[in-house]
């Protein structure tokens, strides 16, 4: 069977590959996005606004065509195909320098948390515009003394009759410039156990209260935002799930970040420039070159093989924590062995700014940081291993 499917073979190895109905969605996707945009394209180099209104016009178009949720539940305007389409969306969207920028986040978790947790309402109103392509979203979870060990968020929301009112200061916030909507983390209890005082709130950035700063940073300039809550009020109704239960709603979908960018095939597209760079240079011949370049392939194929193993277990039904921390450390490694490669291989060429080795080298770099560090998920991969409470 392969939808993405799975076999072992008499050397007890896994194989993984598409059915015909699947390469031909590959082959028709590809086709609408290379008339619609270059290959590697870098959206983060497009300065914010540009970045927006040019994503905003493209998810639309995705979203026409039902390439936006594809594997959402009809009822919530999804397509319902199988999961593997959503994997080939990952892999071609970001080979084209992932167009849909923080509308992956609304895709790949932030949607699905409301599905899972959401009243009717909030479904009704936030899922609809969320598959039509319609509305940017913002994660705020990061705080200045709360990144890693994010259950250690101080930004606080107090009930007051129907409302709550939100104070504290998110960092790092990816698209907050844009963005209509936070999925906000809060502290809703200080009493408790850190990781069990913790609510979701979904705030409209236009909330009297709520303000958002620009962070200079050395990668993705313009794409990073502080935000400030200031007695910001929201009603009740804001809330996603109980109250104190956000944390393991967001354990839960977390694991969906983890394996929402398909890292790896940007990195093996990457790799195939250099290697292409370095033949035309005639420098195939030499061991030492192609020993750099099938290191790099093997950390860029093995970390393809892993997250198929993670979506495999997934259709299945099951929760596959363990290979998806696995999974991630081996994306990060793969990006890292790209980008080592190409300054290896190509040298001076390699540091020019916004080139395509220097775009590499921004996305290995935040590859180790976005979404939980490097050394966190080996810490998480090790707790579970070793058996653990994390
Ligand atoms: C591209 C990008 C986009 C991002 N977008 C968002 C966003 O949209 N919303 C949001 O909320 N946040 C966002 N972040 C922030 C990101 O989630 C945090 O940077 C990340 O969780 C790490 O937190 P920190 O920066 O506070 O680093 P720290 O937690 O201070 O860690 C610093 C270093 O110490 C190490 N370290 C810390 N604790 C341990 C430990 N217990 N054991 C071993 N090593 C440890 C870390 O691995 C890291 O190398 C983004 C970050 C990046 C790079």
């Amino acid at each position: 069977m392969c939808s993405g499917w799975k076999h072992v073979d008499k050397g007890e190895r896994v194989h993984f590959d598409y059915s015909d109905e699947e390469l031909s969605f590959r082959k028709e996707l590809k086709g609408f996005l290379d008339g619609e945009l270059p290959v590697y394209f870098e959206f983060f180099d497009l300065p914010q606004q540009e970045r927006f209104d040019r994503s905003m016009e493209f998810v639309k178009k995705l979203a026409a065509r039902g390439w936006l949720t594809p594997a959402w539940p009809v009822e919530y305007g999804g397509s319902a195909h199988a999961p593997w389409q959503q994997m080939i969306l990952s892999e071609e969207m970001i080979a084209h320098g992932e167009p849909r920028t923080g509308q992956y986040m609304n895709v790949n978790w932030i949607g699905p948390a409301i599905i899972l947790a959401g009243t009717p309402e909030q479904k009704e109103y936030h899922l609809t515009r969320i598959s039509n392509g319609n509305v940017v979203w913002c994660q705020g979870f990061s705080e200045p003394d709360a990144g890693s060990d994010l259950a250690a968020l101080r930004t606080s929301a107090v009930r007051d009759g129907d409302e709550y009112v939100i104070n504290g200061e998110k960092i790092w916030t990816s698209n907050a410039g844009v963005a209509e909507f936070c999925f906000l983390l809060a502290r809703t209890n200080s009493e408790a156990r850190k990781q069990e005082g913790i609510s979701i709130f979904l705030v409209p950035t236009a909330t009297p209260g709520v303000e958002v700063g620009d962070i200079d940073a050395v990668v993705h300039p313009g794409a990073f935002h502080h935000v400030v809550f200031t007695d910001v009020r929201v009603p009740a109704s804001c809330r996603l799930g109980p109250e104190n239960e956000g944390f393991t709603i967001v354990r839960k979908l977390l694991a969906n970040e983890r394996v929402g960018v398909a890292r790896y095939h940007r990195a093996a597209g990457y790799l195939d420039r250099v290697a292409k760079w370095c033949d035309e240079r005639g420098l195939l011949d030499d061991s030492s070159v192609i020993e750099t370049l099938a290191h790099a392939r093997v950390a860029c194929d093995a970390a393809r093989v892993l997250v198929y193993q993670v979506w495999d277990e997934r259709t299945r039904g099951l929760h596959p924590d363990e290979s998806a921390w696995v999974y991630r450390t081996a994306a990060v490694n793969a990006e890292r062995a790209v980008s080592e490669a190409a300054f290896k291989l190509m040298g001076a060429e390699a540091l020019v700014r916004h080139s395509h080795a220097d775009n590499q080298f921004e996305w290995a770099t935040t590859a180790g940081i976005a979404g939980g560090s490097y050394e966190m998920q080996l810490n998480s991969l090790a707790r579970v291993l070793l058996g653990t409470k994390g």
